[in-house]
């Protein structure tokens, strides 16, 4: 068995942000619209910081607008909720969002729900999430809809494939079956109660994990010439005592049995923030009437 095509996300990714960027051009010359992007940040959390500053960057890097927005940790609901009701009103502003987690005493879902669903890129308002579930306009998160790029990039038409996704949260598992199950795949859903998950991999022509657990699915449950698509990042200990990350997959084992599959880093990651500049250039061209340009699929 010859060892799996490695997606290249990252190269990917570079590809959409340049195609974003001669986008926004276009749009600031021809219309005079520029793009803008809001993120707001509230305390210190080390992580959440290193997001919001390369979200910045890429956002500029793009040719839109950015709009930092830094809090102190002890900022009330009440004064994030003002800033989200002056961010929704802006018309310079096209995607605000609010940077998870956000400290225990103020209510994350109450600061979701507050978002303009115009205005909401990250695609975590209700709203959005029943558009995505009913097939309406609106915005997919940008994780799961960096992952599907990648596999219609990997793999053209989806229709009638079994899919399997590892993990239902809203903001992953939930949505990639959405997309998926619009693809017309045949979607399995498997989570922490699944009675035989390696089972339910292994029937699997595409498998996306994402669970948070170093290593957890292993080459032996593929199916020979799946599609992997691993979303999982997980800090682990590596030689000489140095942190690395691995995804959930096993990429050693698997590469070795699946077609195709992304590594980790280099593969989902790197797609999250060129989508999330996608549904803003959307946003941005939604808002004035434009047509809407179809980037990161095959016309
Ligand atoms: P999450 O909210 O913690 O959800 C994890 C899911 O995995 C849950 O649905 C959970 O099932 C399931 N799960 C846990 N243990 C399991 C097991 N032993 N067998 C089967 N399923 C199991 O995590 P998330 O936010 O979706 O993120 C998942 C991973 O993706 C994390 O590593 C995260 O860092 C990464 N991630 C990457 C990106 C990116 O690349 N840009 C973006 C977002 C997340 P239950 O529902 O039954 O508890």
């Amino acid at each position: 068995m010859s060892d799996a095509k490695i997606i290249d996300g990252k190269a990917f990714a570079a590809k959409l942000r340049t195609d974003i960027t001669a986008e926004v051009s276009k749009l600031k010359t021809e219309h005079g619209v520029t793009p803008g992007l809001a993120v707001i940040l509230v305390g210190e959390d080390p992580a959440s910081q290193v997001y919001v500053r390369n979200k910045g960057k890429q956002t500029l890097e793009c040719g839109m607008n950015s709009y930092e927005h830094k809090l102190p940790a002890e900022t009330s609901e009440e004064d994030l909720l003002a800033l989200i009701a002056k961010l929704n009103a802006d018309e310079n502003v096209h995607g605000i969002l609010c940077q998870l987690p956000v400290p225990k005493h103020i209510n994350e879902q109450a600061i979701l729900a507050a978002i303009d669903p115009a205005k909401d890129v990250d695609g975590f308002h209700v709203v959005n999430a029943g558009a995505l579930a009913t097939g309406g306009e609106g915005f997919a998160p940008c994780t799961p809809y960096g992952c599907l790029m990648l596999l219609k990039d990997t793999l053209g038409d989806l229709s009638g494939k079994r899919a399997v996704v590892v993990g239902r949260s809203n903001i992953v598992g939930k949505p990639m079956a959405q997309l998926l199950l619009k693809e017309s795949c045949t979607v399995t859903i498997a989570h922490s109660r699944t009675r035989d998950l390696p089972e339910e991999v292994r029937r699997a022509d595409i498998v996306v994990a994402a669970v948070g657990r170093p290593n957890m699915i292993k080459g032996d449950w593929i199916a020979p010439g799946a599609t992997v698509i691993d979303v999982g990042i997980n800090r682990v200990e590596g030689s000489e005592g140095k942190m690395k990350l691995v995804g959930d997959v096993e990429f050693e084992t698997a590469s070795k049995v699946a077609g195709a599959i992304t590594p980790v880093p280099g593969g989902v990651g790197p797609m999250t923030i060129a989508c999330l500049l996608n549904n803003t250039l959307i946003s941005a061209c939604r808002a004035n009437g434009l047509d809407v340009p179809n980037l990161g699929f095959a016309a």
